[in-house]
Order: structure tokens, then C-alpha cells, then sequence
């Protein structure tokens, strides 16, 4: 990442808000904003690939739901984060299990880089359903959006809810309804 191009531009921003980038409680911002971008949007290099290519082999083929997943990011229409919580289950495939920790990193991976939630929805989704191959992925976001309270429409606390389902998830209606209960 540029720091150096993130740290000229907040300083031009600063400017053209009308402060003046050298009083005291500005002087260190833009360098502080340039390593926070780098931070949140960067920090994250390991490939979704790398975490999700080691799978177990588990005398289990029954859904695991991990609920309540935290996530910070930043929408990419206004740079403002948008964060909340998000379910993941999968019924896995010829005992294909996955560490529950490593469905907790890809939601780290995929939330440090800009994001939409409809899209963040449904890349968690598919990289389950490219690197463990299970029978069928179900993912909900809950998130609250800065960008809707702190401006536009102004409505604090709304949450948007995103879902994507995939195989088995689609086809059965009592697997979906088991991950809808589950999640409650
Ligand atoms: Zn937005």
C-alpha cells in the first residue's frame, strides 16, 4: 500500500474541508490515517486458498453452523465501515470438515479489503464452496452501515440482513429450515 499517497491526500483533504493541516491536533493525522487504511484494508496478505485448502477427514456429515461471527469493514461506495455478525454453515461432502477457526479467517480476509455486503455475503460463500467442496454453504450477514445512519437516509440502528444459500441449502427446504432455527 502507498502511505505515502494516502498521507499527501488526507493532508489535501484536511485543506479542502477548509482546516488547516498544521494546527496541533491535526499535525499527525494524515500520517495516523495512512497507517490505519493500511491497517484495515491491508493488513490481510494469506490467501483464502491457503487458509481453507487443509481439510480434515471426520467421521461427520451432518451441518456445522458457526454463529455470530464479528466483522469490521468499509463499504466501498462512501468509505464508511459498515460491521455486524455472520452465520456460516455447510453440510459437508465425503467427511470434508474444515477447522471452525478457519471459517472465523476468511471473514477476517474478506472483510479487510472494500467491501458491499451483498458481495461479502457471497464471497464467503463461494470460497467454501470452491476450497472444502461441501454439499451445500448457507451465509447471512447482519450489518449496520454507517453510511445509512451518519448520513443519506439517516436511520440508526437499521440493519441490513444479506443471505446467500447454496446446494443442498437451495434444494431442501429442511436443511435451510434447520440453519434458520439454528441461528434464531
Ligand atoms: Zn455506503
Amino acid at each position: 500500500m502507498d502511505k505515502e499517497k494516502i498521507r499527501k491526500a488526507v493532508f489535501d483533504i484536511l485543506c479542502a474541508i477548509g482546516e488547516d493541516p498544521d494546527r496541533p491536533g491535526l499535525k499527525g493525522t494524515p500520517e495516523r490515517v495512512a497507517r490505519m487504511f493500511e491497517e484495515i484494508l491491508g493488513g490481510e496478505k494469506r490467501d483464502i486458498s491457503e487458509i481453507l485448502g487443509r481439510t480434515h477427514e471426520l467421521e461427520h456429515d451432518e451441518m456445522v453452523v458457526v454463529r455470530d461471527i464479528n466483522f469490521y469493514t468499509m463499504c466501498e461506495h462512501h468509505l464508511l465501515p459498515f460491521f455486524g455478525v455472520c452465520h456460516i454453515a455447510y453440510v459437508p461432502d465425503d467427511r470434508k470438515i474444515v477447522g471452525i477457526s478457519k471459517l472465523a479467517r476468511i471473514v477476517d480476509v474478506l472483510s479487510k479489503r472494500l467491501q458491499v455486503q451483498e458481495q461479502f455475503t457471497n464471497q464467503i460463500a463461494d470460497a467454501l464452496m470452491l476450497h472444502v467442496k461441501p454439499k451445500g454453504v448457507a451465509v447471512v450477514v447482519k450489518a449496520r452501515h454507517m453510511c445509512m445512519e451518519m448520513r443519506g437516509v439517516q436511520k440508526p440502528g437499521a440493519r441490513t440482513i444479506t443471505s446467500v444459500v447454496r446446494g443442498l441449502f437451495r434444494s431442501d427446504m429442511r436443511t435451510r429450515d434447520e440453519f434458520l432455527k439454528l441461528i434464531e
